[in-house]
């Protein structure tokens, strides 16, 4: 075959005019290197096999040695076994013309016969300019010969040696990385990507490939017997991981399965990562496996998203309010409300929150919407004000995807002042963490522009109490499922009656949230907490009715008093 009039070959050629090409006809065992002027002579002989060469001889870096080892082995492989890909790639230093070492990407298209080995190849070698370079360096000298797009080749030799076995695809990545690059600097950031490789070089063994594939996300393929031995192997890596110096950081795990004849590596990693990222919101389960489920949400979520700017204009989503009440065992009496979406679409089917807040958080909609619900309960108190009722004050979820990203401090004192609230009437709620410096400055700043804040969702995440000491928040909601759980022990119940008497100590207000029964409130009114909110006094509820029940129009839908 001549490999020079192949129509591909000449195609390559021709996009990729600044490099050094590069042909080897394997059937044939003929060699050529066009003419350039970065080589070394001792390579532009005649019939010389490039690759064989840089394998073989002490051109390339030491340092790099594997990466060409990796890219050798690989096609001289290929011509054994089939392999799946057409381009092979790896980046490294080779000694130039001058005696210097420059650093190259060597990418190899290949052909292949009917069985899939590879017959010849057309390589492209290309010396990486100093951009390219700050970045290649950087990714490779984490990863040495683990690159990415050899990495699907390896993991298809992996599975075709044992297609009998099951393969467990695990990525993994740090939570937060960002911040821990912004807090100890990318030097660090740096030097813990490359203990988590050299971690990974010392853990895998020949039963486990492995490879960072982006940042710090890496993938780790393995065949295995059971679920626990996958978690059993995730648990001695999180152990060696976890920590770096003083620096500690936890990873998220994910874990798609595949039997050995599976082809759609590229696939299994996707389904990983999904995976992954679902375990970023599981406080506790740190490795989440990846089930058929997942991509569903993927699908659902992007359903909503299609649909959402149509359905704000159109007026689908609706403020409802739910009471919160004053409780003393004989009486109880609203005395304020939080405001929760409701989104009714126009064939009158419900979504509930939980289904499309996060979905809003994740793509920034829900700035958009909050902007609306914020309004419309600026126009409501306008409204009960104008009619002379007794102002309750309402408070509005603020969530924390936005906090640190725009202004909203400004934003809602320019809109209650427009509407002329009285500030104390307009209440924010913020969801608890133990978040970063710059989301408390933030919370700072709307205390000192006056605003009542409360502590959303308390005992459902990090919280301790020790960080109630410096709070800006003035009242404290503890959360249902916390409350829920604690409530079904003695140890829980002291638990409870500590923490509102420590908040009542602290000067600080609580509500307790998901009041389902009247055991439940009379125990929170006994430990003194003095404002519940919960199915017990009423669900959340449209305004109309909101008014009703505050003018005693209509009875609670179960509170018997
Ligand atoms: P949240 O702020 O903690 O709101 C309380 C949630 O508990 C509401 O769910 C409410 O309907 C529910 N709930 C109240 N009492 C009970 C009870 O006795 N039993 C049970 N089982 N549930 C009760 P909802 O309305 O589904 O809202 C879920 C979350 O979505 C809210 O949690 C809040 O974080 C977020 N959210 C809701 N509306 C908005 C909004 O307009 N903007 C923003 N940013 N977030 C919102
Ligand atoms: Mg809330
Ligand atoms: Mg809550």
């Amino acid at each position: 075959m001549d490999i020079y009039s192949s129509d591909r070959i000449m195609k390559i050629r021709k996009a990729h005019l600044d490099t050094v090409h590069f042909f080897a006809d394997l059937e044939e065992n003929h060699f050529i290197i066009e003419d350039n002027d970065i080589l070394p002579d001792s390579l532009m002989r005649e019939n010389c096999d490039l690759l064989k060469e840089l394998y073989t001889g002490s051109y390339v870096a030491q340092k790099d040695r594997g990466k060409i080892i990796n890219l050798y082995e690989r096609i001289l492989q290929g011509t054994k076994e089939p392999i799946y890909m057409d381009e092979l790639e790896a980046q490294f230093s080779i000694m130039n013309r001058d005696g210097q070492h420059v650093f190259v990407s060597v990418l190899c298209y290949v052909d292949t016969n009917c069985e899939g080995l590879i017959t010849a190849y057309v390589g492209l070698l290309k010396p990486l300019r100093k951009k390219e370079l700050e970045n290649k360096e950087i990714l490779d000298s984490f990863s040495n010969d683990k690159n990415p797009s050899i990495f699907i080749n390896r993991i298809a030799k992996f599975q075709a040696a044992n297609p009998d076995r099951k393969y467990a695809y695990i990525q993994f990545d740090i939570r937060k990385f960002r911040y821990i690059n912004e807090k100890y600097g990318s030097d660090v950031g740096d030097d813990i990507l490359r203990y988590i490789s050299e971690t990974l070089d010392v853990m895998c063994d020949k039963e486990h490939l492995h490879c960072r594939l982006t940042a710090d996300l890496y993938e780790i393929v393995t065949y295995f017997n059971s679920r626990e031995e996958i978690l059993e192997f995730i648990e001695m890596l999180d152990a060696r991981l976890h920590r770096y110096g003083d620096i500690r950081f936890s990873m998220s795990y994910g874990i798609s399965i595949a039997p050995g004849t599976s082809t759609a590596y590229r696939k299994h990693g996707d389904e990983a990562g999904l995976a992954r990222v679902q375990s970023k919101s599981a406080i506790l389960n740190k490795a989440v496996f990846y089930e058929d489920t997942l991509m569903d949400n993927v699908k659902r979520a992007g359903a909503i998203e299609e649909v959402e700017e149509e359905a704000l204009k159109n007026g689908e989503f609706h403020v409802y309010l739910q009471p919160k009440y004053s409780y003393d065992k004989c009486r109880a009496k609203i005395v304020g409300a939080e405001a929760l979406v409701r989104w009714i679409d126009k064939d009158g089917n419900y979504k509930s929150p939980e289904e499309f807040i996060p979905v809003f958080e994740k793509n920034g909609f829900i700035l958009k919407l909050d902007y609306f619900m914020w309004e419309s309960i600026c126009k409501l108190l306008r409204k009960w004000l104008d009619e002379g009722k007794e102002p309750l004050p309402i408070s509005v979820n603020i969530s924390r995807s936005y906090l640190q990203k725009i202004d909203i401090v400004q934003y809602i004192k320019n809109l209650i002042e427009q509407y002329q609230i009285p500030i104390e009437l307009f209440q924010l709620e913020i969801t608890e963490t133990t978040e970063s410096t710059e989301t408390l400055e933030y919370i700072n700043k709307f205390k000192a522009a006056g605003f009542v804040l409360m502590m959303d969702d308390f005992g459902s995440g990090y919280s301790s109490l020790s960080m109630l000491k410096d709070t800006p928040f003035d009242v404290l909601k503890m959360d249902r499922f916390f409350l829920d759980e604690c409530l079904d022990s003695e140890q829980g119940k002291t638990i409870v009656s500590h923490v509102i008497s420590m908040t009542n100590d602290l000067g600080l207000n609580i509500v307790a949230e998901g009041v389902e029964t009247r055991d439940m409130a009379d125990f929170l009114y006994d430990n003194g907490c003095a404002v519940s909110q919960g199915y017990y006094f009423s669900k959340p509820v449209s305004v109309e009715e909101f008014e009703k029940l505050r003018d005693g129009e209509t009875e609670q839908s179960t509170y018997t008093g």
